[in-house]
């Protein structure tokens, strides 16, 4: 039994890992576009300093795999204590938000404290995630950081949105928030309190340590991009960019499924075509700036609601370990931007954005001045968040009912085209490897 896996991120990565214990898959061949592995979560190096897409914490409320994970870190890792804020008129609030309301200007803390505990929303049934946020946490948190953040971070509107990510956002104990009015901060997601960091060569080091149990059975063919699938009799059979031909009997996708639609012989039924295509994501640039001098202190990452920022999150890799930072007293800060095709962003050059992001950091006074930067980097991807649009479930079961039809099985974020984090990408590669297992 020979398996084909296209996709060498997380997901395709931990998929072999645990196909190669079945004893009946006699070989596993990972196709790979890019130069090296890891997908979302490669590192980059620059100037000595690792850096991620945007810095990816390892946590879980599934104990089991985040035992996983760090286990498989063996002493490449170590624990985190969050220290995240958000910034509100140039001021560090704790996160979450409602964790730390005397921080805010006391008629902004009045009013989300007023408008928390006298909610008109919460007996309403919240269809959308603005409904879902008002309900849970009334007006003034929303309106003040819930609305505009997400909107910045989504490039979507959240009143067109549907719930699937409210399952992610705990819904914080009314006392906490009383408490939190009145000068005395607690902690809330607390599954994130804490969290596990490679030590060295940032989050490429969880995938490439996955990558390190592989066993001779499996082989990784990088700078392979794919780009024709055809099941010829119930075997499968892929061709890449540089002309190789490979046969499979199993085979399992981890690709954005938009671009498997396109590649998949004989070709998918227009309606499959258009519903892989509705389905929406966003892109992502990521800066890291290094500078001489900076405002954040002990904080790690940052969010800023603000629009007219145009940066939703900064983060301070220097919080990450010695391995992250330089010897001399410089920062390294990383710096996210999402953007949706062909919008505003999008159209911008390097140049332009790296000169906002410059304003921006001045405006927030995480830097005193430009002055203080000493180099800066920026780098596009793609695929970085799936949107749940209202449209969003309809759609992917579609598409995904068409391919498990074809006997093609999906995997991973944009594989199955959801809002995975690591944690369940490796917890789906493992069900899914489980389902192979008792099929063959
Ligand atoms: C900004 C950002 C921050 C994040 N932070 C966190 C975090 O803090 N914690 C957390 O748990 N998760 C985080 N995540 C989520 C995490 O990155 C993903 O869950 C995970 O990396 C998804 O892995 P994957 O293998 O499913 O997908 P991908 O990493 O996208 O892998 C797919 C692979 O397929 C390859 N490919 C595509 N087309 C082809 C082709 N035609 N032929 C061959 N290969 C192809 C790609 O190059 C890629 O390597 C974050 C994601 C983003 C975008």
């Amino acid at each position: 039994m020979k398996i084909g896996i296209l996709g060498a991120g997380l997901s395709g990565i931990s998929l072999a890992y645990f196909l190669q214990q079945n004893h009946r898959i006699s070989s596993i061949e990972i196709l790979e576009q890019a130069s090296d592995i890891g997908g979302l979560c490669r590192s980059f190096g620059f100037n000595g300093i690792s850096y991620d897409i945007g810095p990816h914490i390892i946590f879980s409320k599934d104990q089991n795999i985040l035992n996983l994970m760090v286990h498989v870190l063996g002493d490449n890792v170590k624990e985190h204590r969050r220290s995240n804020k958000i910034c509100y008129k140039n001021r560090l609030i704790k996160y979450p938000l409602e964790n730390d309301l005397s921080a805010l200007p006391d008629e902004d803390k009045d009013y989300c404290l007023k408008t928390f505990l006298n909610n008109p929303h919460e007996k309403n049934e919240a269809k959308t995630l603005l409904q879902y946020f008002l309900k849970t946490f009334g007006e003034g948190i929303t309106r003040i950081y819930l609305k505009p953040y997400n909107e910045k971070i989504w490039k979507f509107d959240p009143s067109l949105m549907d719930t699937q990510m409210a399952g992610r956002i705990p819904k914080p104990p009314a006392e906490d928030i009383i408490k939190s009015a009145s000068g005395v901060p607690s902690e809330g997601y607390l599954h994130q309190l804490y969290f596990y960091y490679p030590r060295t060569g940032g989050i490429s080091s969880l995938v490439k340590a996955f990558a390190d149990q592989l066993n001779d059975n499996v082989s990784i063919v990088v700078e392979s991009k794919v780009v024709e699938l055809t099941r010829i009799n119930n075997k499968w059979t892929v061709k890449t960019d540089k002309g190789k031909t490979g046969k499979y009997d199993v085979i399992i996708s981890t690709i954005p499924v938009p671009l498997l639609a396109g590649i998949y012989r004989p070709a998918v039924p227009e309606e499959i075509i258009k519903a892989a295509h509705a389905l929406r994501y966003n892109s992502i640039i990521i800066a890291v700036i290094n500078v001489k001098k900076d405002n954040l202190g002990d904080n790690f990452a940052v969010m800023i609601p603000d629009k007219n920022i145009i940066f939703h999150r900064v983060s301070k890799l220097n919080f990450l370990g010695e391995n992250y930072r330089h010897q001399d007293d410089s920062t390294t800060l990383m710096a996210e931007i999402t953007y949706s095709k062909d919008s505003p962003i999008d159209k911008m050059s390097d140049a332009d954005v790296r000169n906002e992001i410059i304003k921006g950091l001045e405006g927030i006074q995480f830097i005193d001045s430009r002055e203080h930067i000493r180099w800066i980097e920026t780098r596009r991807i793609e695929y970085a968040y799936v949107i749940n649009d209202l449209h969003h479930k309809t759609n992917v079961n579609r598409v995904r009912n068409y391919f498990y039809g074809q006997g093609i099985r999906l995997c991973g974020r944009f594989g199955e085209f959801e809002y995975l984090n690591m944690d369940a990408v490796v917890s789906h590669a493992q069900a899914l490897s489980e389902e192979i297992g008792s099929n063959i």
